[in-house]
């Protein structure tokens, strides 16, 4: 099933078309109504009418995290307020969160997206859909409410928290869907076993993840621990929210809500545009929006755009999974390190659950890295009072951690439940670097 054939399975020319004629619009747009983008583009020399096809699009200038910053808190919004009719905040764990104001329309637009995503999913009006994303400034929790109500599916508004109760409600009402962060996913299948609920007591049979960075092992982990298929769920608050890009049934890369949200993929170093299929920093300009419309947002989110067509039947460019943030990349000893690289090596061994934590150190001007990893509590139970098995599986590791890295790494084996859990994004990194 698909929610909009119309804008779901357009020609690239007609698709193309209309890109050219909205950027066109929204340029014009925040020409009059934002005066930080205003001057950006006198800067420049620009004017809204040298922008008339999306190709004119690497004339226009980028926006970053900072100018949001920069412009807190309501800078960049180019709608009056009499027009906003909710306001978001993203986390923000430094500085100033970002504020995002949206329009009614932006409201509409967003649900549109999301039910798209939920369709891709095959959610329709006979689920129970949980949605277990974070509820308030967070964008997770109401866009993606917004999204189960359009559809027609029976939303419960679950947010995160109280996961015991949540589990029963999973059992009792027959719930067959679910949103949430992969990570609290199997929080939630840890309390199900704690609690005593089995597999074939739950309905379970669609998750919608995202929020944060997941793999491949992570969701066959979730999938034979929930009995459901997992299915990838992007988006970013200074964009929209969830509902950026969404898999369908093939789950071969995620399809971008290209006619609202134009994607470029951009060397991040040298900020030159990149051709398709290589890899690089994802960028988005917002079409369609009101509230506060961004040209060529830099999301720091690392991935490719996909060329070929879907065999789903959707003519929308996908994206590859996010292998890490442009941002959050370590560099220890002068060699870059993503969280994503440990957590693949984590995943493929047996012995551990999916909860590992990296913290970096400066000891004698030196870089240290230590990956905390925990057993499971089968392989904990089994051997951990066996001081050679332990020490043989430290260093099995420490060597596969090694090749992948490219640098030598301190192994310490935890205890199951010993790493904090998180009911949102988890923490997987720990840099004490910066506080010297
Ligand atoms: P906050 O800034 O409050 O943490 P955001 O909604 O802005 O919340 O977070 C968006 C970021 O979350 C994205 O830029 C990306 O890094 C990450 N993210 C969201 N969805 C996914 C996903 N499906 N896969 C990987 N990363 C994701
Ligand atoms: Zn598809």
């Amino acid at each position: 099933m698909i929610w909009n054939p119309n804008k779901e399975c357009m020609s690239r020319d007609e698709m193309s078309a209309l890109q050219g004629k909205r950027l066109h619009k929204i340029v014009e747009y925040v020409y009059h109504n934002v005066p930080f983008y205003r001057h950006k583009l006198q800067e420049m020399d620009l004017t809204p009418d040298d922008i008339r096809s999306i190709d004119d699009i690497v004339k226009l200038p980028y926006t970053t995290k900072k100018d949001l910053r920069d412009n807190y808190p309501f800078g960049l919004q180019a709608a009056p307020q009499s027009e906003i009719i909710r306001i978001h905040a993203s986390s923000g764990t430094t500085g100033n969160p970002t504020i995002v104001g949206y329009t009614r329309k932006d409201i509409g637009v967003w649900s549109e997206c999301m039910a798209r995503c939920l369709t891709a999913y095959g959610v329709g009006r006979e689920d129970i859909f949980s949605v277990s994303y974070g509820y308030g400034l967070f964008t997770g929790g109401l866009g993606a409410h917004n999204g189960v109500e359009m559809v027609g599916a029976s939303v419960v508004p679950a947010s995160t928290g109280n996961t015991e109760k949540h589990a029963r409600l999973i059992r009792d009402l027959g719930i067959t869907g679910i949103a949430c962060t992969p990570s609290y996913a199997l929080y939630l299948a840890e309390t199900m076993e704690q609690l005593g609920i089995t597999k074939d007591q739950i309905k379970l049979r669609v998750g919608a993840f995202g929020a944060e960075p997941w793999t491949e092992s992570m969701r066959e982990e979730i999938q034979e621990r929930l009995g459901l298929k997992g299915f990838n769920l992007y988006g970013l608050s200074e964009i929209m929210g969830p509902s950026v890009s969404y898999e369908c049934q093939m789950q071969n890369g995620s399809h971008i809500n290209e006619d609202h949200f134009y994607p470029e993929i951009i060397n991040p170093v040298t900020l030159e545009p990149l051709p398709k299929g290589q890899p690089g920093e994802l960028v988005f300009t917002t079409l369609t929006k009101e509230g506060m419309p961004v040209l060529r947002y830099r999301t720091r989110d690392l991935c490719s755009l996909m060329a070929g067509d879907c065999d789903c039947g959707r003519t929308s460019v996908r994206m590859t999974p996010i292998t890490g943030r442009s941002d959050d990349m370590l560099i220890i000893r002068g060699i870059n390190v993503f969280p994503s690289q440990v957590e693949s090596v984590v995943l493929s061994m047996k012995e551990f659950a999916p909860r590992y934590l990296l913290v970096v150190n400066r000891v004698n001007n030196l870089d240290t890295l230590e990956v905390q990893v925990e057993l499971r509590q089968e392989y904990f139970t089994a051997t951990f009072d066996t001081p050679a098995a332990i020490d043989e599986l430290q260093k099995r590791l420490a060597a596969k951690l090694r090749s992948v890295l490219s640098i030598g790494v301190k192994v310490s084996l935890k205890a199951p439940n010993a790493i904090e859990r998180s009911q949102g994004k988890s923490v997987r990194v720990i840099d004490n670097r910066k506080l010297k």
